[in-house]
């Protein structure tokens, strides 16, 4: 049966999965979001058994139902090949009491690789299978790490190009040149002098341009989106959590239907809503704790039930995360809105004129799997040192906000269940602040001495994303104020 998916903000708005893929965002600044979640047809065991390309079909043909199979497995398996740099695809890591599940392996060295390596794939068969004769033009905003993955992804992919805003003074050093040294006749990377909160709602605001689309149409193009609101990312980060959950069986750590606990470090909430979907689908998922850094907006919003994003933008050493408006949260207010978009319209209409919205305790009752927490740039970094020095094992900065929160909510509760945390990044990325919680004295050096000494500490070998930008030529300076993003657009495309 065909699945459908709907507007947040519109319940005569459907579209089937490949054409969601292709919009990324439905009209009115709406999500698209599935009828329903169907439950996987293979058992816990047989998953066990499968390796990641394997489990990755059994849930994508459950979600993206109006492709082949053929068509899915050719997605698939361009995707997760050589690219990553272990078979596994995503690791399961046991270390310091819990299971670190390292989604970092990929060419750009962070989680974002593990939906844009297949987005790509899956967007081009989308253009195919719906007849579409524009150029697809990419636009993203991006707060660090999506820029890079979405760049590598779609970097001479025909029948695509591919623009990402970031905020100029709002990425880590070796996320920037990451970015500037892109290569491809297809890409475009500019840096705003805004946060990423501006980049993302003036992405938003051309992305719902109607006269624009229209102008593009004729001229050829059509926008889609890279960010995690396209389902064509949201459905790809549910493969590794049955993946995770399916190795713990696999390896006898927990026998098949019983609970584990999920720890993510979360931004735009995309990466922990995939867990809550991979629950839906039959994975015994018991809490999903929200980790937050001092922006803690989604803190404040589990424990009170108001999401105000009135406060002040804290810059944090973990700047993937360093989000006010976390964009995939619209999708959980629709759901415990009983898929009301007339009520969750209303309340996201509160948020853009008032930056506040407070849900009704009939809503806040259905929240109950979801425990919020937050750490704090000392206790972050205390957290990289300790866990360092116990298991040596060194982890990133948004890695360990997750660790930190998770050893508060152990405190707290006493909740001995298995959990799984979500490993965002590798440490080769955000080098400075990792070396800095180790000691501070790290400081006086030069970005890639540091990561020469964390070779040293860690043993690990530094991955080929950063040998790439040693002496890589920056090839984007694009810098503008946030209210010109539609103008350095049409100056790339031409138009
Ligand atoms: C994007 C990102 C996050 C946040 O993920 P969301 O899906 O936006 O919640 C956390 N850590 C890292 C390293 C990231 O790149």
């Amino acid at each position: 049966m065909e699945l459908i998916y709907r507007s947040t903000r519109n319940s005569n708005e459907t579209a089937t999965a490949s054409q969601a893929i292709l919009k990324g965002l439905a009209n009115e600044g709406g999500l698209f979001v599935p009828d329903e979640i169907p439950a996987l047809d293979v058992s816990i065991e047989e998953l066990a058994k499968m390796n990641y390309q394997q489990v990755a079909y059994e849930v994508m043909k459950l979600m993206f139902t109006d492709f082949t199979e053929d068509e899915l497995k050719h997605c698939i398996s361009s995707a997760y090949d050589k690219k990553f740099d272990t078979p596994a695809i995503a690791p399961l890591v046991k270390k310091a009491g819990a299971y670190y599940l390292e989604l970092f392996h990929g060419s750009t060295i962070a989680f974002k690789d593990m939906a844009l390596s297949i987005l790509p794939y899956l967007l081009t068969t989308s253009a195919k299978k719906n007849g579409v004769q524009n150029e697809i033009v990419i636009l993203t905003a991006t707060s660090g790490d999506t820029g890079k993955a979405a760049l590598a992804g779609f970097a001479d992919v025909p029948g695509t190009k591919i623009i990402v805003f970031y905020p100029k003074h709002g990425v880590s050093p070796i996320q920037e040149k990451q970015m500037v040294t892109q290569k491809g006749d297809n890409t475009f990377v500019v840096g705003i002098t805004g946060n990423f909160d501006d980049a993302q709602t003036g992405v938003k605001k051309m992305f719902s341009d109607k006269a624009l689309a229209e102008y593009m149409d004729k001229k050829g193009y059509q926008f889609s989106s890279a960010n995690s609101i396209n389902i064509g990312r949201l459905v790809p980060q549910m493969v590794y959590y049955v993946y995770a959950y399916t190795r713990l069986v696999a390896d006898g750590t927990i026998k098949a239907g019983d609970k584990i606990n999920v720890v993510v470090p979360t931004g735009n909430f995309g990466n922990i809503l995939a867990a809550y979907y991979a629950k839906e689908m039959g994975l015994p998922i018991a809490k999903f704790i929200c980790a937050s850094n001092d922006n803690k907006v989604l803190y404040d919003f589990f424990k009170t039930g108001t999401y105000d994003r009135n406060r002040e933008f804290i810059l944090t050493t973990s700047p993937s995360m360093d989000i006010l408006i976390s964009s995939n949260l619209e999708r959980l207010i629709y759901k415990i809105a009983g898929n009301d978009a007339v009520k969750n319209s209303a309340l996201m209409k509160k948020l853009v004129s008032e930056g506040v919205y407070t849900i009704t305790d009939e809503m806040k009752a259905k929240l109950d799997e979801f425990a919020g927490g937050y750490a704090t740039e000392a206790e972050t970094a205390a957290t990289i040192r300790k866990v360092y020095e116990s298991d040596d094992y060194i982890m990133d900065t948004h890695t360990a906000v997750a660790a930190t929160v998770y050893e508060k909510y152990v405190e707290e509760t006493g909740d001995k269940t298995p959990t799984v945390i979500a490993s965002t990044a590798s440490p080769y990325k955000f080098t400075r602040s990792v070396m800095n919680a180790i000691d501070t004295s790290y400081d006086a050096k030069t970005d890639f001495e540091l990561v020469d000494e964390l070779n040293k500490l860690s043993g690990v070998k530094v991955p080929q994303a950063i040998e790439d930008i040693r002496s890589a030529a920056v090839l984007h300076d694009t810098v503008c104020d946030k209210e010109d993003m539609l103008k350095e657009v049409k100056k790339f495309l031409n138009i």
